[in-house]
């Protein structure tokens, strides 16, 4: 754990239990005699199937509940007391929500059983910064990082674990795709924090963790629902940005939202042969059609551009950068290279960053060079499973042992 630094502290907690499973469905655990019992039990109706309603939109969570609630015949109110247990005032689970009968809470345990995300890893960078490693039921393991500046707390969620763009600077591309996530599996790592400690709850969120949102939109579409309605965790839509590389249809989509999200895009370069070399979603949605696309969106977006020695980073790039920003009006975030998501990559040097910003703002483009958060705890996208990753598979390699990150001691 030294090589995290002095201001690092590492906490590994105690692995949450697995969630039940629904009991009509058969699982590796099932023996041929359970199959057979509940193909014959399964014609019967009133067996109850346990049902996430963490993975609704509130309002459809709200619809399920007063139905539910009718046809128990309790008292109509409860399904809004219900409600609020989800998102608002949050338990960790039924027993915790002593406003409702015993009874009622035993049921809930059944029917509406709680997931959570298990907490395998957090780390607290000396800046403030707090990454979390979430272990999800199959064993899948995705990030999030929180970021505190002010009065502000920006968290920075993942939407798929893995991702399939390969872009050449970011560690989540080089483990390549797992799997979408679920809606639950999204605002669940908001959710996870505010159980945590209700003050610590997210001003903002950013969708810029691991994968590509706008490849999993029906998820994204839902998670949105959640952060921004009352009935969910009533964050502004105005403090909740999805980044993309421009994925044309999801892009479509997400501008037919009413709500004012803010969109950022990942452009990274200012022309399409420079951008193919370090993102090979290029070939499939362009600079060009990209920007377009954008345009439709109405609303002010911005540009994430991330500076890489030699690739990127010229005066020319930056006239032709300020050329494109000041077609769409955009705002330029720049970043500095994260040396974690790319060993073989050069970042550019803090004075070069700083020339280069400046040849942006003479051309009246706004555009803030971001601050490098979380150096001591590879707070980039996807480093922190790929570090929990290296060194399981190093330790397995010495003593044979599985999952050893994971009961790894508490240092400081
Ligand atoms: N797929 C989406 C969201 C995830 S990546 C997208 O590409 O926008 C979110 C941001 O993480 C990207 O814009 C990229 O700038 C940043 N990122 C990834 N690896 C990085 C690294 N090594 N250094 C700095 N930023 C990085």
């Amino acid at each position: 754990m030294t090589e995290w630094g002095n201001a690092l502290v590492e906490l590994t907690l105690a692995y949450l239990p697995p969630l039940p499973r629904s009991p009509l469905k058969a699982g590796p655990e099932t023996g041929p005699e359970e199959v057979l019992f509940f193909s014959m039990i399964s014609s019967l109706p009133a067996i109850p199937t346990a049902r996430n309603l963490l993975d609704l939109t509130p309002d459809q969570a709200r619809k399920a509940l007063v139905e539910w609630v009718a046809e128990h015949g309790l008292p109509s109110y409860r399904a809004g007391q219900i409600l609020r247990r989800l998102w608002q005032a949050p338990v960790e689970s039924w027993k915790q929500a002593t406003d409702l009968p015993a009874a009622l809470r035993a049921e809930l345990d059944q029917v509406f059983p709680l997931p959570r995300l298990a907490a395998d890893t957090i780390q607290q960078s000396g800046d403030g910064t707090r990454k979390f490693l979430w272990g999800l039921t199959d064993g899948e393991a995705i990030e999030s990082v929180l970021i505190p500046s002010g009065s502000r707390r920006t968290l920075c969620i993942s939407s798929q674990a893995g991702c399939a763009l390969k872009c050449s600077f970011c560690a989540t591309g080089r483990m390549g795709f797992r799997r979408n996530l679920t809606p639950f599996e999204i605002t669940g790592q908001v959710r996870e924090i505010v159980l945590h400690n209700p003050e610590e709850k997210p001003t903002n969120i950013v969708f810029m963790g691991m994968g590509e949102p706008l490849l999993n939109w029906p998820s994204v579409d839902a998670a949105l629902s959640i952060l921004n309605h009352p009935d969910g965790l009533g964050i502004g839509a105005r403090h909740i940005t999805v980044s993309t590389v421009g994925i044309l249809p999801g892009m479509e989509a997400f501008a037919r939202r009413p709500e004012q999200f803010r969109l950022a895009i990942s452009l990274h370069a200012p022309t399409s042969s420079q951008r193919l070399t370090m993102m090979p979603i290029e070939k499939k949605y362009g600079l060009e059609s990209v920007l377009k696309a954008a345009e439709a969106f109405r609303k002010r977006v911005t540009f994430e551009y991330v500076m890489i020695g030699g690739v990127n980073d010229s005066e020319a790039d930056a006239d032709q950068l300020g050329r494109l920003a000041r077609r769409l009006g955009a705002l330029v975030n720049i970043l500095p290279l994260h040396p974690g998501g790319a060993p073989d990559l050069t970042p550019t040097t803090a004075n070069r960053i700083r020339a280069f910003s400046e040849r942006l703002r003479n051309q009246g483009v706004e555009a803030v060079v971001r601050r490098s958060r979380g150096l001591d705890i590879n707070a980039a996208c996807g480093q922190l499973r790929v570090e929990v990753e290296k060194k399981r598979g190093a330790e397995k390699s010495v003593s044979g042992k599985r999952d050893s990150t994971r009961s790894s001691s508490r240092t400081q």
